[in-house]
């Protein structure tokens, strides 16, 4: 059983910005996914659509075997999404939202984990404050309480973690991996690359609109990350357009001193020895040699391209 089943989902703005292009994607039940891109890929615009607040322009979605635009209702009360904007009514307390938003999915109280959700989203000593006064760190550990509330099967998180320090972060994933592994489905969207790598167990990853792969992570990992040449010399280096052109089959990369060439495994024209000597012949000899395995985020730079 998939938690999700996006096919052929297309989103046109009105200003006539195509933010998705017929992107299909299968999130399975239980997984924790990953969804990927650089700024303008189209996530946002997808967790909207899924939440209600973004129209598509075409495509439909399944949730655990419902139609997302022809039962609205069953789905919300089996999603809970955590939004980047924050808009909470400023006199409500912490413990004050969280009731209403249970009232609000249909669901009667349950004090216990209303308690249990403060604690674990470290707003105990706050529940009594009217959120106006809480700071911006306490206001999106909020958003997620309330994303949970209601106990739902797919939680989707947009970007959670901006602005949230690192020990904060870490007990948040703590938090996300006991309810994953308890059963619920988590789909989130992060710029911190590492930390998707850590989580989760499957990824996707979009640009422009458009699906570049989705696919388990360990997969991604495996069979995409490559081996990088690190060439390090005694002076700065620049690449001019000709040497672009000569190394380009090796996605020549330039960090001030060193020189970091990826050694493609499906090509064997670039395998150690090549690389070496094309950089040798065009700088001559290095000071010093490594060997680096790429990570999630070089392979995602390599896919999609971005350099910010
Ligand atoms: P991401 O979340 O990956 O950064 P977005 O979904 O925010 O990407 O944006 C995808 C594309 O859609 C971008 O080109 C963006 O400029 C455009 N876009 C987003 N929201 C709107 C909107 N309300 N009106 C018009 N274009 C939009």
């Amino acid at each position: 059983m998939n938690a999700l089943e996006i096919n052929n989902l297309y989103k046109v703005y009105g200003n006539g910005n195509v933010a998705l292009q017929d992107v299909s994607l299968l999130v399975p039940e239980g997984s924790f996914f990953a969804l990927l891109g650089p700024n303008g890929a189209g996530k946002s615009t997808l967790i909207n659509i899924l939440a209600d607040t973004v129209n598509a322009s075409s495509g439909s979605v399944s949730l655990l075997g419902h139609d997302l635009f022809h039962e609205r209702a069953w789905c919300k009360r089996r999603m809970g999404v955590v939004p980047q904007e924050i808009a909470f009514d400023p006199f409500f307390s912490p413990r004050e939202v969280l009731k209403f938003s249970r009232g609000m999915y249909g669901q009667k109280a349950d004090d216990a984990w209303v308690d249990e959700l403060l604690e674990r989203l470290e707003l105990t000593q706050h529940a009594h404050k009217i959120t106006r006064q809480l700071s911006g760190g306490m206001r999106r550990r909020l958003l997620v309480a309330q994303a949970l509330v209601h106990r739902p099967k797919l939680v989707i998180l947009d970007e959670p973690t901006a602005g949230v320090d690192v020990e904060l972060r870490k007990r948040l994933w703590d938090f996300m991996r006991e309810l994953n592994a308890a059963g619920t489905t988590i789909l989130l969207t992060t710029h911190y690359l590492e930390e998707a790598e850590e989580l989760c167990d499957q990824v996707a990853i979009i640009d422009q609109g458009k699906l570049i792969t989705s696919r388990p992570m360990k997969e991604l990992i495996r069979e995409v990350a490559s081996s990088s040449l690190c060439l390090r010399y005694a002076e700065p280096l620049q690449l001019s357009d000709e040497d672009k052109s000569i190394l380009s089959a090796f996605s020549p990369r330039v960090y001030d001193n060193q020189l970091c060439l990826t050694l493609n495994k499906q090509d064997s024209r670039s395998d150690f020895d090549t690389v070496y000597q094309a950089a040798k012949q065009r700088f001559g000899t290095p000071v010093d040699v490594s060997i680096r395995q790429e990570d999630l985020e070089d392979v995602f730079l390599r896919l999609t391209g971005d350099s910010s």
